[in-house]
């Protein structure tokens, strides 16, 4: 259905425009769900419907490419723990599998969605959900069944990933036959059913190992899912070059990444996603995001949303934390948020960016630079926001 055209004018900042990066007395004209010119305000097409944003920031929408929503219960506890100094081991996954599993469909899709619609009101409008706290094939395909009913009532874009490589459950007889159960039965199983995109595996000390997460992503490929793992968060393994060799579409966290890692990672297609929220949280050190953009990798910042590490998707927090924390200027740390989200997702070029032929995804800031990111660290909230040239109503926070 085709919408009459939309043009947005603004006498602030544009961030994210191409090519030139920023624009001021700007236009954006939106058709049919796609920007179609982008330009100086005095040189844009006529159309009828315009709406003039002033001053205000104008970016694209922003990207969170790795959530966990599809949880329940309350790990609180453990965060206090851990800085009265109880080492963190991911022994509590197991804590919310229980919790998860015992929630009813109605409650756990409410659950998701009011996650969906708190992400919304703090400008995130393409996520990344993640199942991972079932750990049963009948429960991880209950997970993205879930996270695909809660997202028809909230308008942005979901992108879900099929996590049953999270943890080993309780009622597993080993971890050699979960990995099985997890090769043979639920990736098939997710793949014949459409309920997911990606295919994503915890590789590190003490979950998978690297040769286990090669079975499970070897597998997941072959049923044509999108591949991207955990990788390097707690302990070295060689989880980045893995991700390297079987071309993931991104590989995440990476704080105990090398020099090694970096340049296999910057030589590579494959994404560096880092996630200053769980990294300050566990306070086992930040992943090398300045040796990251310096050796030419693609970086994508996203909150790791999840019960346990990090409770917050606030995409203009993760931006503040890791411009103040890991070295990034702002830009750095906004692009990473917006194009380096989607390259994360496997959708470079379609979102993320103001250029003509991308989907309109557009929010307009109660800021007037980016430089708000870092001065108000997370106090920064859409004015106004757009998916697909439409434009939605924000959830109050
Ligand atoms: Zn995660």
């Amino acid at each position: 259905m085709s919408t009459e055209p939309l043009l947005l004018t603004g006498r602030g900042r544009l961030f994210g425009a191409q090519p030139s990066g920023v624009l001021t007395d700007w236009a954006v004209r939106i058709e049919d769900g796609l920007i179609s010119w982008v330009g100086p305000r005095g040189q844009a097409p006529g159309t009828d419907a315009i709406v003039d944003l002033g001053e205000a920031l104008v970016t694209p929408g922003l990207v969170d490419s790795h959530t966990h929503p599809a949880f329940a219960g309350d790990r609180s506890d453990e965060a206090g723990a851990r800085l009265e100094g109880v080492p963190y081991t991911g022994g509590g996954i197991l804590r919310t599998v229980a919790a998860t599993r015992a929630a009813g469909d109605d409650q756990l899709r409410r659950a998701i969605r009011d996650r969906l619609g708190k992400a919304l009101a703090t400008g995130t409008t393409t996520i990344e959900c993640k199942s991972g706290y079932g750990l049963s094939t009948d429960e991880e395909l209950r997970a993205l069944r879930l996270i695909g009913e809660a997202s028809q009532g909230v308008e942005m874009r979901v992108v879900r990933t099929l996590l049953g490589a999270h943890a080993v459950p309780p009622e597993a007889t080993s971890h050699e036959e979960y990995v099985t159960v997890v090769t043979e039965e639920m990736i098939p199983a997710v793949a014949a059913a459409g309920l997911a995109e990606f295919c994503d595996v915890f590789c590190d000390r003490g979950f998978f190992s690297v040769a286990d997460a090669t079975r499970i992503l070897e597998a997941a490929a072959a049923h044509g899912l999108g591949i991207r793992l955990h990788a390097e968060q707690l302990a070295r393994t060689g989880s980045a070059e893995l991700a390297v060799r079987l071309g993931a579409s991104s590989a995440d966290h990476l704080e105990q990444l090398d020099a090694a890692g970096v340049a296999a990672i910057a030589a590579s297609e494959t994404v560096a996603t880092l996630l200053p929220g769980p990294a300050i949280e566990l306070g086992g050190g930040l992943p090398p995001a300045r040796a990251l953009l310096d050796a030419g990798a693609t970086v994508a910042l996203a909150s790791d949303a999840n019960a346990g590490t990090f409770g917050s998707s606030s995409m203009p927090l993760v931006i503040g934390l890791a411009a103040t924390l890991m070295e990034m200027t702002v830009a750095e740390a906004l692009t990473a948020a917006t194009a380096g989200g989607v390259a994360a997702l496997g959708l470079a070029g379609r979102r993320g960016v103001i250029v003509a032929g991308a989907e309109a995804d557009l929010v307009a800031w109660d800021a007037e630079h980016e430089g708000a990111f870092a001065l108000r660290l997370g106090d920064v909230r859409p004015l106004r926001t757009w998916i697909g040239g439409r434009e939605v109503i924000n959830p109050p926070l």
